[in-house]
């Protein structure tokens, strides 16, 4: 049972008798698409215009984060400069269209074999993400066609961001479902954060370069190195929820 300390620990921690998993509440940048490579290069050549100093891979660690929060950030962190949220929402669409330029991200392998599992185990599929990129958004009845509920989130249905619980609250309503009777994929810690805060049973999944431990620091219930890795395990976890229940 390689859930099984997962699971128990989540039950201890949340109060919940059982994890009745009805519902995946399925992250999008990292999970469903390779997208951060091309989004990390965008944000650092906007910034590079803006004379701001930065690198890629923090980023990775402002991922959830709504686009002109990220901006703010930077420009108050490398420039001292506050900026209102008009200005950064300006700036968000040049990052727009810089992330645009360098074409049609990949999809992530293995993550078609997720959704089919989880549909095949009855598990409705919905789409949180806290991105408003439309090239992304577009895409996903076109590479995951008939494999999501009508029922999505996205930057439009929120006003916060990662780490923010309030997507997941959204996905959670949408869904009617309770903490109890989803789990979260993501890639990235404050996502990670957001889902742990929402009280879902949440599954960490490396696919950039931030490391294992940090998604377990940020309250991921358990952490796999790859999609691949979490394909894999996927069938033996869901089994595992019914086990640990009973
Ligand atoms: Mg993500």
């Amino acid at each position: 049972m390689i859930g099984k300390n997962a699971i128990t620990n989540y039950l201890k921690f949340s109060g919940h008798k059982a994890i009745d998993c009805k519902v995946a509440l399925i992250d999008c940048d990292g999970i469903l698409f390779d997208s951060m490579k091309n989004h990390t290069r965008a944000w650092v050549k906007l910034m590079k215009k803006n004379g701001i100093k930065c690198t890629r891979d923090e980023f990775y660690l402002y991922e959830g984060m709504t686009g002109a929060a990220i901006i703010k950030l930077m420009f108050k962190k490398g420039a001292g400069k506050n900026i209102t949220d008009d200005e950064a929402w300006e700036l968000y669409k040049v990052k727009g269209r810089y992330f645009k330029e360098l074409g049609e991200v990949p999809v992530m392998p293995g993550a078609q074999a997720m959704l089919e599992t989880l549909r095949d185990a009855g598990i409705e599929r919905v789409l949180v993400t806290g991105s408003r990129e439309p090239s992304v958004l577009e895409r996903i009845d076109v590479e995951y066609p008939g494999l999501f509920s009508e029922k999505r989130v996205t930057a439009h249905d929120t006003k916060h961001g990662k780490p923010n619980p309030e997507p997941y609250l959204k996905g959670m309503a949408k869904a009617e479902a309770k903490p109890n009777q989803c789990i979260v994929v993501e890639n990235a810690p404050l996502g990670v954060q957001a889902a742990h805060a929402a009280g879902c049973f949440t599954v960490g999944i490396t696919t950039g370069p931030i490391a294992e431990k940090e998604l377990a620091k940020a309250g991921a219930d358990i952490v796999f190195k790859s999609m691949e890795d979490f394909v894999a395990t996927l069938p033996e976890l869901i089994q595992d929820f019914k086990d640990t229940s009973k």
